[in-house]
């Protein structure tokens, strides 16, 4: 590569180049002038040798006697040495040369280029080798009297005698070339230190390899300039790098996101996006092989196609930026898709999964018609006992007590209920804060079972605790109470007479114990299983509608249970009956 080479050796070559022209062009001028110069002296030299001649021909009417020969002695006599004369006529025959003795022999010149000039112009000249003698002459002719007379002489301003005459001047040129060609080495030195340094900074960004930023440049304009120039670079570098930054900061935390993004560039191609857009539009297409470029072809997303078309040629300022969202469900579950478009035209997707905020919506829907279903029938019973008693009071006074007591009762079951709902809701909300103690089971479960005594002893059921008395759970006294208090009362009620409740810890681990609380009773019907945690579920048999429950009690356990970080399930024995595992933290 030519560029290898240093700068400084190419400026050096061009410096040349130029010089060797010009003292070229300059030697071509000087050469040209001396010639004319030569040209025009010898013009006027043989000019006067023609007229010479010619009046020596006139003087002694060699015309006439056509002795020509007598002209030897007039070319003897002229001073010059090598002259030529030569007298032909107007057909170009020959009559006298010279330097030709038997010039009666020698061929018609009446083609020869001076002759032919002389006989159009006042005189004619030409530079040739004389086909006669072999030398190269100089010749002149002029058309007189009806005779040419053409003088000549042996022409030597050629190349090689013009350099010998200027050799000195060729010297002092060289000389000259030589001093320039020093001072540009000095000079070049300097500037191709810099520029020798600029370029290999240019290879090495070139080649994006690093580069030594510690070398300083020289200090001259070049250098200054280098200077500059790797500021510049640095700065970019810079700007890169915190760029880098940025963007990784950025994916990081789209893919930290649980919903789904992406940018689309205003050609509609994508330009960025996170792994969850693409589960998201699995999920949301229904189709498990489906890429990002195929966005705009998912029936699901045709909203935002006619959101973005009817953007298209409108002007977009911000700070309003247009933006659409709208919900779609998809196999049970609640997606929400939103687009805003940007002022470029580039526009970002949203997708995100708002199932548990869809469902528990529902949820809550479900639970408030259901809380007012429940308080209905207490509340109607009380009002249809109290208008009996105001429609007959009459009545005697022991069937107003037993219509007195049935309401009360219905109050009962309303306060039950409505402080069901409360721990719930306490439970639920977010935010709220139990009290945690440690919490001594077994004392807790005896307190259970001491509640329940009445009930208990009428259906001669056996509560058998196995538990060591020291066994104690870091919780919320009330609600670990509630816990057992729900189960044992379910137990009691649902499972049936003579039957036994049997309360173990069966497994201890560094953070937890491991509770069963099982009866050998009827047990809950397979279907039932997986709903017996909701809210107001019951299982429509006999036995649970008279008991009167509401279904609330197994939804408050479980919700117990996890807010102390446990477990709970239910499964039906091998032998009959019902068993609740769960745990409790230590
Ligand atoms: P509440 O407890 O709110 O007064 P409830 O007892 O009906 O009303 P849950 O405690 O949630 O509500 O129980 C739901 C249903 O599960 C009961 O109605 C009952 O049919 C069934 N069940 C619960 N425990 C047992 C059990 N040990 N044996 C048989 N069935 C049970
Ligand atoms: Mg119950």
């Amino acid at each position: 590569m030519l560029f290898r080479g240093s700068f400084r050796n190419n400026l050096l070559l061009f410096y040349s180049v130029v010089f060797l022209v010009f003292i070229f062009l300059m030697l071509a001028y000087l050469y040209k002038r001396e010639k004319d110069y030569r040209t025009g002296t010898l013009n006027d030299e043989l000019h006067n040798i023609v007229k010479i001649t010619e009046k020596y021909i006139a003087s002694n009417s060699i015309h006439e006697k056509k002795n020509y020969r007598i002209l030897d002695s007039l070319v003897k006599l002229l001073p010059q040495s090598n002259l030529r004369v030569t007298i032909v006529d107007k057909v170009g025959v020959v009559l006298y040369d010279s330097s030709v003795p038997n010039w009666s022999s020698m061929e018609n010149h009446n083609s020869r280029p001076e002759i032919i000039q002389a006989s159009e112009e006042q005189f004619g000249t030409s530079v040739r080798r004389s086909g006669s003698t072999g030398q190269s002459y100089y010749y002149y002719a002029e058309f007189l009297e009806g005779y040419y007379t053409r003088a000549a002489v042996i022409y030597d301003v050629n190349i090689e005698n013009f350099l010998t005459a200027k050799k000195n001047f060729l010297l002092i040129i060289l000389a000259a070339f030589i001093g320039i060609w020093i001072a540009m080495l000095v000079i070049t030195n300097k500037f191709s230190e810099s520029i020798t340094k600029l370029r290999d900074f240019a290879e090495h960004v070139g080649r994006n390899e690093p580069f030594d930023f510690e070398s300083k440049f020289p200090k001259n304009e070049i250098g200054f300039i280098g200077e500059e120039i790797l500021t510049i670079y640095n700065n970019l570098l810079q700007t890169k790098n915190d760029l880098a930054t940025e963007k990784e900061k950025l994916f990081s935390h789209l893919d930290a996101l649980n919903e789904g993004v992406a940018f689309f560039s205003k050609d509609r191609s994508i330009i960025l996006n996170n792994d969850h857009f693409i589960q998201l539009m699995n999920m949301i297409s229904g189709d498990l092989k489906i890429f990002t470029s195929n966005f705009f072809e998912i029936p699901e997303f045709n909203e935002i196609i006619d959101f973005i078309d009817k953007y298209s040629n409108t002007e977009i300022t911000s700070p309003d930026l247009p933006k659409t969202e709208y919900q779609v469900t998809k196999d049970g579950r609640f997606f929400r898709i939103q687009c805003v478009i940007f002022n470029d035209k580039s526009f970002e997707v949203i997708l995100s999964d708002v199932t548990k905020v869809g469902k528990s919506k529902l949820i809550k829907q479900q639970m408030t018609s259901n809380i007012a279903h429940e308080l209905k029938t207490p509340v109607s019973s009380v009002k249809g006992y109290i208008e009996t008693l105001l429609n007959d009071p009459s009545m005697e006074e022991k069937q107003q007590k037993y219509f007195l007591e049935k309401a009360l009762a219905q109050t009962d079951r309303l306060t039950g209920l409505i402080n069901d709902i409360v721990v719930l809701n306490k439970i639920e909300e977010a935010g709220t804060t139990f009290e945690v103690e440690k919490v001594k089971v077994k004392k807790t479960i005896k307190e259970v079972a001491e509640n329940f005594k009445s009930a208990i002893e009428a259906r001669t059921i056996k509560v058998d605790i196995d538990i060591e008395s020291d066994v104690t759970v870091k919780g919320n006294k009330s609600l670990i109470l509630s816990i057992f208090q729900n189960l044992i009362e379910n137990a009691i009620n649902y499972a049936g007479d003579n039957t036994t409740i049997k309360i173990i810890v069966y497994n201890e681990d560094k953070k937890f114990y491991h509770f069963s609380l099982s009866d050998n009773g009827v047990g809950i019907p397979e279907e039932h299983m997986s709903r017996i945690f909701e809210r107001f579920y019951r299982i429509d048999s006999g036995r649970s509608r008279k008991s009167g429950g509401t279904g609330l009690g197994l939804a408050i356990v479980k919700n117990a249970v996890l807010l102390h970080k446990g477990d709970i399930l239910v499964r039906n024995r091998a032998g009959g009956g019902t068993e609740f595992l769960f745990t409790l933290p230590k």
